[in-house]
């Protein structure tokens, strides 16, 4: 299926052309405080530009709450150059509070530039888990001292085949394991390549492949069948869902179970493409229990990023699914 046809027969277009409050209730609404959360990767360089501690204020009058953290480094324990602990204060006397941080272990990578990392069947060597391992364990004494709850991988090395999802599963089982040692949860973010499909011994990178390859099963489904739900939450981005020809709502409903955080996204400001409808998502996050959810916006050397977010926040305030 192209992705126009796609998009003609899921749930996730936009029903109406405006998804708004009548006049009474968007009143109530806007007074109504409500709970949003900020992937930081929104700013990109504008969150370091002059004052940070002015930008988190400015980030929480705009009527944000908790941030997910992008930017850290195992090397330096810095977030976007600036040391872990100054970062996490300026945060909290801006009244922000930081729940989550998407972090890739470095080593993780290494085995898409040299092949030497895996096996012919595409798993992963056993050096290089240990060596991802030993990083979770710095990078997770690192977010227990900035008070985090969740930590996040937000991509995957290209994965050809069905052995090495499940060789990735085992790496992110163990993930899972070794941070919770130091009190917190580890988590999945997807992109849309999780959503191409892989069959065992296939040699097909998954990266670009999901409108070509029709056999096999979803690396994203791989992945919740192989991975300990204890050990392993994911953190669904919607729009790239979407990208990967899949109905965000239809995945919270069947994997409720796994599914513990959402991306808010579009294809820019939230809203403005009418492709997303965030009205079924959220009555489906909430139907869920579900708690957090990060705001994210592309092209983060825009220069606009601050703009586009409090497009995004006038988006939400007055949207009267979002609670
Ligand atoms: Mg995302």
């Amino acid at each position: 299926m192209i992705r126009r046809d796609f998009l003609k027969t899921a749930s996730v277009l936009t029903a109406g052309a405006l998804v708004g409050c009548t006049p009474k209730e968007k009143t109530e609404t806007v007074k109504a405080h409500k709970t949003i959360g900020l992937q930081i990767y929104t700013l990109g360089p504008e969150l370091y530009a002059g004052d940070l501690a002015a930008n988190f204020k400015r980030i929480k009058d705009m009527g944000i709450d908790n941030l997910e953290l992008a930017g850290y480094n195992a090397a330096d324990s810095k977030i976007g150059g600036v040391e872990m602990m100054e970062f996490k204060k300026m945060a909290e006397d801006a009244g922000l509070k930081i729940i989550s941080s998407h972090v890739n272990p470095p080593q993780l990578f290494a085995g898409v530039a040299g092949k030497e990392n895996k096996g012919s069947d595409g798993a992963f060597s056993a050096s290089m888990k240990n060596d991802i391992i030993e990083s979770w364990k710095k990078i997770a004494d690192d977010h227990a001292k900035l008070g985090v709850e969740f930590l996040v991988e937000p991509m995957m090395p290209i994965l050809p085949n069905e052995e090495a999802v499940k060789s990735f599963c085992e790496i992110m089982n163990l993930s899972g394991e070794t941070v919770k040692k130091s009190g917190l949860q580890f988590g999945y973010h997807n992109h849309n390549m999780e959503f191409a499909k892989v069959v065992p011994g296939g040699t097909k990178a998954a990266f670009g492949t999901i409108f070509d390859q029709t056999e096999g099963t979803q690396i994203i489904d791989l992945m919740m069948a192989n991975t300990d739900p204890a050990n392993v939450i994911f953190e669904m981005d919607v729009y790239w869902t979407v990208m990967g020809q899949n109905d965000p709502v239809e995945y919270l409903r069947k994997r409720a179970d796994r599914i513990k955080m959402l991306h808010i996204k579009d294809r820019m400001v939230l809203g403005a493409s009418g492709m997303m409808n965030f009205e079924n998502i959220f009555n489906q996050f909430y139907a869920n229990g579900l708690k957090y959810f990060w705001v994210e916006i592309e092209d983060t050397n825009s220069g606009k990023q601050f703009e586009r977010l409090q497009a995004s926040m006038d988006y939400l305030n007055n949207a009267c699914f979002v609670k």
